[in-house]
């Protein structure tokens, strides 16, 4: 064998603000703060910061490995964290603020955090979980010493600024394993307890270098990109590191992402480029419509984390001449898996042709292999009608959840999505349906199982089962259909009642129908499948 004689350097998210801070140090980060005003600094500010941060850690005498939780929204802090964090050989656990505080305190809990850093929104989350965190000896509210709340009830309770403020920017990265952890992320799944995937330095560049490609979100150091996807969701879709390694300004919409506050900063700060799940776009929509205010500089916008409406896509580019650019991924793959772009011998065909072709999923990136199967794992032709189950793999999708739970999820090293789709000849995916039942709304997921659980726990319920229904501003919303117990009686209000305090506010059921009886299978599982046909024509009270 011969060796290659090539540097031979670890993938390391370190070395992403590294380059960011000496080939594009001026380049801009904007945030819009929790306080409301906008933050401004560059790459160069931002590298320095995360020094402090992996110093503060090491004055926290975190050990290499240790996880360091985040509840906050997409900002210049919740950045330096990212680099501070998985830089310093810690792990970055990004916790989603819209869970249900039993949840977050369950995940909390799970990872073994040992520091929880917090936008000062989520203070009363925070008072509400702290005393179910064990494993938690440290809490840091991302705010200026004087913002910090008097008699919090937080233990050893510290301000961000404060925090780092007192601490050295000299630091110099560790080098270590490119298949070390670098963050984590829960995914709600349909059963038991969420899982986490657990990225590596290597998956995580890799996923980062390919996500910056043309044909996927094609980012350079021309763009000014707004993410909107949230940096506690599967790391804003790799955004905070793609920028840092192609040099692109930042635009952080912190808590405000109403169509307002959106387009404000679209155009105040000649954002390119933006990123989110169809409901941040259809309140930007909404807002803009009526006004009829027109975008000058954004060109291009993903869209993913559900299907995109074809309306959707329409009104972007012909009201509004920008591309969009249809996005499937998961948790468990970065999450970027496909992309919809066209191809060369595409470019003739008349825009209704060319339309059709972008209202599906997309291609695979190069590092993500797919395929669809039947049920006995056979491989299913790529012709767009025939649909199947569909598997992937690459070195950016997960190979066993944190902690081993839920046992080996590979089947033959491919990884099942869990969603059943369609290929065509060309390799484009589309999404048909989901092999599970879970409801998105608004890009969150909702797990029907969750909310049937609590309907069976009230007295006058024997069975109950949830679908997910259309809803024109979330997308999905959760409808549960009720068989009541012989000889029993509840009503729609009251069961909706019923609901208070044991899930989040979102996560409760819109409508309560009630049924003879809910179709059952050959095993003994409800057909959720034959349930939505009875409901066929059933309209949500909007
Ligand atoms: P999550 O792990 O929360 O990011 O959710 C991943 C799931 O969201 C996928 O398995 C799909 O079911 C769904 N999903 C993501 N993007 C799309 C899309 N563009 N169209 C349809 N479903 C999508």
């Amino acid at each position: 064998m011969m060796l290659g004689l090539m540097q031979n350097q670890p993938l390391l998210i370190s070395s992403l603000i590294e380059f960011a801070e000496r080939h594009h140090g001026d380049a801009e980060i904007v945030s819009r703060r929790v306080e409301g005003d906008l933050h401004r600094y560059t790459y160069k500010d931002a590298a320095h910061r995360s020094r402090q941060v992996a110093n503060a850690l090491d004055g926290l005498k975190l050990g290499f490995s240790d996880r360091v939780a985040t509840l906050a929204w997409n900002g210049y802090r919740h950045l330096e964290l990212y680099y501070g964090v998985s830089g310093s050989g810690r792990v970055l656990h990004t916790i989603n603020p819209r869970l249900h505080p039993d949840q977050i305190a369950w995940i909390a809990k799970h990872a073994e955090d040992q520091v929880l850093c917090f936008d000062l929104s989520f203070l009363p989350l925070v008072q509400a979980v702290h005393g179910k965190c064990p494993t938690i000896k440290h809490y840091i509210a991302l705010c200026e010493p004087d913002r910090l709340p008097a008699d919090s009830g937080i233990p050893n309770l510290q301000s961000y600024e404060s925090w780092i403020g007192a601490k050295s920017a000299d630091y110099v990265w560790p080098s270590f394993d490119e298949n070390t952890a670098s963050s984590m992320c829960y995914t709600s799944g349909t059963t038991g307890n969420p899982k986490a995937a657990l990225y590596s330095h290597r998956s995580t560049l890799l996923h980062a270098y390919a996500a910056a490609l043309p044909d996927v979100m094609c980012l350079s150091a021309r763009d000014s990109i707004l993410p909107v996807v949230p940096m506690f969701h599967v790391n804003a879709w790799g955004i905070p590191y793609s920028a840092a390694l192609t040099g692109a300004k930042l635009v952080f919409p912190g808590p405000a992402m109403d169509g307002k506050s959106v387009y404000e900063l679209i155009e105040a700060e000649k954002v390119t480029y933006a990123a989110g799940v169809p409901t941040v776009w259809q309140m930007l929509l909404t807002h803009m419509k009526p006004a009829g205010l027109k975008f000058s500089t954004l060109k291009r916008t993903v869209i993913g984390g559900s299907a995109c409406p074809p309306a959707m896509i329409h009104a972007f580019q012909e009201d509004y001449g920008v591309e969009v650019l249809h996005a499937w991924g998961m948790t468990e793959m970065s999450p970027l898996g496909t992309l919809c772009t066209l191809k060369n011998k595409h470019l003739a065909l008349p825009a209704q042709e060319q339309m059709k072709i972008r209202l599906k999923q997309g291609r695979s990136i190069y590092g993500v292999d797919m395929k669809i199967v039947d049920p006995s794992g056979k491989e299913l032709p790529w012709d767009g009608k025939t649909f199947g189950d569909l598997y992937v793999k690459g070195p950016w999708i997960l190979r066993e959840y944190y902690k081993g739970e839920g046992g080996d999820p590979l089947i033959d090293g491919w990884f099942p999505t869990g969603d059943v789709a369609t290929i065509d000849a060309d390799g484009y995916m589309q999404i048909t349906d989901r092999s599970k039942d879970v409801i998105k709304s608004g890009g969150e997921w909702i797990s029907s199982i969750d909310v049937e659980n609590i309907a069976v726990a009230h007295p006058a319920v024997a069975m109950a089962a949830c679908i997910g229904v259309a809803h024109p501003k979330w997308d999905e919303r959760p409808v549960i259909a009720v068989v009541k117990k012989p000889g029993m009686d509840v009503t729609r209000d009251e069961l909706i009642k019923f609901y208070d305090g044991k899930i989040a506010k979102w996560q409760i059921p819109d409508d309560v129908v009630f049924v003879e009886a809910i179709p059952m299978g050959a095993t003994g599982k409800m057909l959720k499948t034959k349930l939505r046909e009875l409901l066929r024509d059933y309209k949500l009270p909007l």
